[in-house]
């Protein structure tokens, strides 16, 4: 227990720790989407897409890892089982029913906007009074807008011929 740190936060750790929670339960569910879908991916430019799932999926498990550690830090407990990830989730789970290489990408594309909302999000509730989160919350930010934009040009490249 971060005793020091807790004080740090202030009165909002409560409210912090529960945003947190959250995000890490769509970092679990988007780890696996990714993981999944890396093994399940069919058809045209499945090399260069399943690379790009993996790379992605093993980047949102430190997502995962990362906000862990702040959580604890803050007094907090991490959820401890998936039932807990589907109820406290703000991007959901889309199965990867259709193992197209087109539909993995727009499923994962529409999760990783609702990453950068929810990190936007989070950097808005932590400016000013939790900046190891806030700083936690530009980073992860970072590499969601980097997840979309990768996924994005995947998809052009395939519509291109
Ligand atoms: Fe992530
Ligand atoms: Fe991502
Ligand atoms: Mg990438």
């Amino acid at each position: 227990m971060g005793t020091k740190a807790q004080e740090l936060v202030g009165t909002d750790v409560k409210k912090i720790v529960v945003l947190l929670n959250k995000a890490f339960a769509d970092e679990w569910l988007a780890y696996y989407q990714y993981w999944i879908g890396a093994k399940v991916a069919r058809g045209q430019m499945r090399g260069a897409v399943v690379g790009e799932l993996e790379q992605h999926a093993a980047e949102e498990l430190k997502h995962a890892v990362m906000l862990t550690e702040r959580i604890i830090q803050l007094g907090g407990t991490p959820i401890l089982t998936p039932e807990g990830w589907y109820k406290q989730t703000n991007c959901g789970y889309d199965a990867p029913e259709d193992p197209s290489v087109k539909a993995l990408l727009k499923q994962n594309i529409k999760g990783e906007q609702c990453a950068i909302e929810v990190y936007q999000k989070l950097s808005g509730a932590t400016k000013d009074k939790d900046v190891v989160t806030y700083q936690l919350a530009l980073e992860i930010m970072a590499d969601e807008i980097e997840h979309e934009e990768d996924l994005e040009s995947l998809l052009e490249d395939m519509s291109q011929k």
